[in-house]
């Protein structure tokens, strides 16, 4: 049995990575300090499962709150620390951009160096595929340059993988980014285009689609993305590693209502609006790093993924 501490383990992720942590035996602790980037009382939902467990404890605090993090650092040892604690999301990071520096930036440089003083060894960083920014070549390869972020969002994530190698160099301590594309699933955040479109065309209102429908994105199933950061937690051979995690498939935002009319059965009047600034034409990424170091195999299709999360939504009500 290991012992794991997740930042930001009642959000999307976290919370599905915090389940499967305790069901495969191990102990898990969570730092989350239920922001309302959106509703807490849906954080809160998403742990109701894992406080009932014995091996499940739970902090509430700001992961850029020092004394803090360091009460949680040093009150136990932890095999690794997952760090997905963040302000996701391209657009409000535009109006925000000081807050995502704070959060996301100081903040990882905090959980590092927490990490440091209490003799952590191994810290797993949520980065995402934003930093590939305006990148023609597709699909993304870790090597491609991540120099041209073109959102505050992806510039603090670049910034998260740079400050994650200058700590695996100086220090006792093994670093992995994990470079996520587009995670979707039950417990998907609210603001993400996939959560958006269905609560739309369940409630019958206009779906709302930036520029022409031609993005395009690489989903991924949580499922998924949780095998992948569990062969990170096993993954030991090198100090620092950046590694994409996605479904290796492109599908335009045309593509995805069409299947998403299909599987909710009712069709779409959709609203067109300009693509906001920061966002990327498309996403797209070779995985064959992760297939390489990790064992990783995406498995669940976009149909079968967008048909789980259906329905969850579905038995959580049209408005939620
Ligand atoms: P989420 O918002 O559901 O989860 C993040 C959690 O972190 C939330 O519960 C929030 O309350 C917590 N948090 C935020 N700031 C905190 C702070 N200062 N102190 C303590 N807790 C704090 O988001 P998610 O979709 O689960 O994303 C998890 C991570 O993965 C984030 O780092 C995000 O940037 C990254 N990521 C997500 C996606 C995706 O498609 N969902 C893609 C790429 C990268």
């Amino acid at each position: 049995m290991k012992h794991f501490l997740i930042t930001g383990g009642a959000g999307f992720i976290g919370s599905h990575l915090t389940e499967a942590l305790l069901a495969q035996g191990h102990q898990v602790s969570v730092i989350d300090n239920f922001n309302d980037y959106y509703e807490p009382e849906r954080k809160r939902d998403n742990l109701r499962g894992a406080l009932q467990q014995e091996k499940f404890r739970l902090w509430e605090g700001d992961i850029c709150e020092e004394a803090f993090l360091q009460r949680v650092l040093c009150s136990n040892t932890y095999d690794a620390v997952v760090h997905l604690a963040a302000r996701a999301g391209v657009g409000p990071s535009l109006r925000q951009p000081v807050l995502y520096q704070q959060v996301n930036i100081g903040g990882t440089q905090m959980v590092l160096e927490g990490c440091r003083q209490a003799g952590v060894r191994k810290v797993v960083f949520a980065s995402s595929s934003s930093v590939y920014g305006g990148n023609r070549e597709a699909p993304f390869c870790e090597e491609h340059s991540v120099a041209r972020p073109i959102s505050p969002y992806a510039a603090t994530k670049a910034a998260g993988e740079l400050l994650g190698y200058t700590y695996s160099h100086l220090y006792d301590m093994q670093v992995l980014c994990l470079r996520f594309f587009t995670v979707y699933g039950p417990r998907q955040r609210p603001d993400m285009a996939i959560h958006r479109f269905a609560l739309q065309l369940l409630n019958k209102q206009a779906v709302t689609l930036h520029g022409d429908g031609s993005m395009r994105r690489d989903f991924t199933y949580i499922d998924d993305i949780v095998a992948g950061i569990q062969g990170a937690l096993q993954y030991e051979k090198s100090k620092y590693e950046v590694i994409n995690l996605g479904n290796s498939r492109t599908v335009s935002l045309v593509e995805l209502l069409q299947l998403l009319e299909r599987i909710l059965g009712t069709k779409a009047v959709i609203q067109y609006k300009p693509v906001p600034p920061g966002d990327m034409q498309e996403t797209y990424a070779d995985i064959s790093k992760a297939q390489r170091l990790l064992q990783y195999e995406p498995h669940t299709g976009l149909e079968a993924g967008l048909k789980a999360f259906a329905a969850w939504l579905q038995a959580k009500g049209v408005s939620y």
